[in-house]
């Protein structure tokens, strides 16, 4: 027979496995970070569309004035640029990016989108 603490210490085991196998690839994880000139934010990252025209707004409400005339989409959570008047294009060439770590840059524009995967507690330091 078990004794009750057993069974509460492999159930709170097992839960803990759990979270920690399930959390760091877990689509909740991932963040868009947008690196534009000196300053990044993160953006919310739900399907759709968006661009940098004028200000931007974070997951916080906060605007940032952005002004580039870049246009992106994410469509089941991969993102690609739309349109950028950069002259190279590179990062309208740039396939869709979807894993952790991987980015979009815009060099002309100063501008870098990246799927951030790291933890927001370790980020605020
Ligand atoms: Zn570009």
């Amino acid at each position: 027979m078990f004794r009750k603490i057993d069974v509460i210490i492999i159930v709170f085991f097992l839960i803990l496995s759990i979270v920690l196998i399930i959390k760091p690839y877990g689509n909740s994880a991932k963040k868009i970070m947008l690196v534009v000139e000196n300053e990044s934010f993160y953006i919310p990252y739900k399907d759709g569309y968006f661009n940098l025209f004028g200000k931007v707004k974070d997951v916080f409400g906060n605007d940032h004035s952005v002004y580039k005339s870049m246009e992106f989409e994410i469509v089941e959570g991969r993102i690609r640029a739309l349109h950028s008047d950069c002259a190279n294009q590179i990062c309208v060439n740039t396939s869709w990016i979807e894993n952790c770590g991987d980015s979009i840059i815009c060099a002309p524009n100063r501008v870098a989108v990246i799927i951030d995967c790291k933890r927001e507690d370790i980020l605020r330091k």
